[in-house]
């Protein structure tokens, strides 16, 4: 195996795209800006989509789906959703060999395309609420691509909600955030802050925009989901009124949130190494990783008899994979598996055999560790499980020390442009001319305003004005 991949001190960019290639994550299609996932990309993303889906139907969603193709007439209903999408989409104009005669625009995210249909399913309070997700790809034309954080055709989930009042839809709005961050948290490993976008970045169409930002190794923000109230917008470009108890015909109150496969990305840069990827147990495609080390017939028999035994105690909750390749060596074998993320690996040879022992290596901590085979099982098990929260431990103290509370602009300019510039808590009037000059003069985008704690009164970092709260500024993919 090629040897080397770029270290993440020198060239973060580079290590990432190298890392996502090597380790057979994705490709590069042969259409700019698109991206193949490979098997073993596409293996964490279906541990994704099955955890989410999961969540989401205990939370009362169903799924369902809708076409590709949305009218032109329907992305101009809403004025502020087609001045934010129409220069991102892509617009089919001819089909079967004739100029259609009204253009179909490939879905960017499908708000009217779907307030379309609940016009024909909501009439009366009995409907409400409509609680549907749907698993789809969408396109948003993009000039510059990285695999994954950001590609011109994209997989992910859209959920869309109606409701019948507003105090219902702002629950879901919210309810939905939280199970973005128990996700991310829990699952991915990557702490997160729950906030609310600023009016300059909140989706095209909604009233507001709640958001889950995570910090990568760089000190860069990623926005790894949104949430949004869209209020009656959309309800009113599509006329969706429904009859209330008393008989009285009232707009319709919705939501949106959705996440996508750049949940991957974020997984790779929030927790890998300079070896290759460190992937959390409850996401890992396999968790441990077999390499039986023999030499001859005799020891080769000896040897992959016990591995198999070993390999097949576990139950179906651990995916076990025996490498008994014979064309590779071990060592091969060792770093193929370190840069594929595989939590637990276990060596396995005759003079292990003879001590009644394994080595094992987590791949966070990488030590060689010897293991009596009568308790490796429950070791792997635990180590495992200690794998997963510490992960989200090591995240948390990085987030915690590369964020910096500071007050004044030209400290804060010098920090945007250190090597890990970080997230800065930081007082912002809350004027989008300053917040545009801020991102002009810095790189610096406010990523959020967090929910958690009491607004604290204090100044804008940049011009001086009074501010109602601190918010988190940062550099972001
Ligand atoms: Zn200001």
């Amino acid at each position: 195996m090629a040897k080397g991949l770029p270290k993440r001190s020198e060239d973060y960019s580079r290590w990432y795209t190298e890392l996502v290639l090597r380790a057979e994550l994705a490709d590069y299609a042969p259409v700019k800006g698109c991206m193949v996932i490979r098997p073993y990309g596409y293996a964490i993303w279906e541990r994704i989509q099955s955890t989410l889906d999961r969540m989401f139907k205990q939370t009362g969603h169903v799924n369902a789906y809708f076409p590709l193709f949305i009218p032109e007439s329907f992305m101009t209903k809403e004025a502020e959703h087609v001045e934010g999408f129409a220069p991102q989409c892509a617009v089919v104009t001819h089909g079967g060999g004739a100029k259609l005669e009204e253009p179909l625009y490939v879905r960017p995210t499908s708000e009217t395309i779907i307030w379309s249909m609940y016009g024909k399913w909501i009439q009366s309070y009995r409907d409400l609420p409509l609680l549907i997700n749907q698993w789809a790809n969408i396109v948003r034309w993009e000039m510059r691509t990285r695999l994954f954080l950001r590609t011109t055709e994209f997989l992910w989930q859209e959920g869309h909600t109606a409701h019948a009042t507003e105090t219902e839809a702002l629950e879901e709005t919210v309810k939905m955030l939280e199970v973005y961050r128990t996700f991310a948290e829990e699952y991915m490993a990557v702490p997160v802050i729950k906030g609310v976008k600023s009016e300059s970045e909140k989706f095209a169409g909604a009233v507001r925009t709640y958001c889950i930002e995570a910090m990568m190794q760089d000190g860069k923000a990623l926005q790894a989901g949104t949430s949004h109230y869209l209020g009656q917008n959309f309800a009113k470009a599509f006329n969706v009124q429904y009859q209330t108890k008393e008989g009285k015909l009232e707009y319709v109150y919705a939501t949106s949130w959705g996440v996508s496969t750049r949940l991957v990305g974020a997984l790779v840069m929030a927790h890998s190494d300079d070896n290759g990827l460190v992937l959390p147990p409850r996401l890992a495609p396999i968790h441990v990783v077999i390499v039986p080390i023999f030499k001859g017939e005799e020891e080769r028999a000896l040897v992959l008899g016990k591995a198999r035994a070993l390999a097949d105690s576990f139950g179906p909750e651990t995916i076990v994979r025996l490498d008994d390749r014979d064309n590779v060596s071990a060592g091969w074998k060792f770093n193929e598996w370190e840069l594929k993320g595989v939590p637990v690996r276990i060596e396995i040879g005759p003079r292990d055999l003879a001590k009644g022992q394994a080595v094992m290596v987590r791949r966070d901590l990488g030590e060689k560790r010897a293991v009596p085979l009568e308790s490796l099982k429950e070791v792997v098990l635990r180590e495992l499980q200690d794998m997963q929260g510490a992960l989200l431990h090591k995240a948390l103290d990085f987030r915690q020390a590369s964020t910096k509370r500071l007050d004044d602009y030209e400290s804060f300019k010098k920090q945007m442009e250190e090597p890990i510039p970080g997230f800065v808590d930081a007082g912002w009037c809350g004027s989008a001319e300053c917040e545009a000059k801020l991102q002009e003069e810095t790189k610096a985008t406010i990523r959020c305003l967090p929910l958690a704690g009491q607004p604290e009164k204090c100044s804008c970092i940049r011009c001086g004005n009074p501010s109602e709260r601190r918010v988190i500024m940062a550099k972001s993919y």
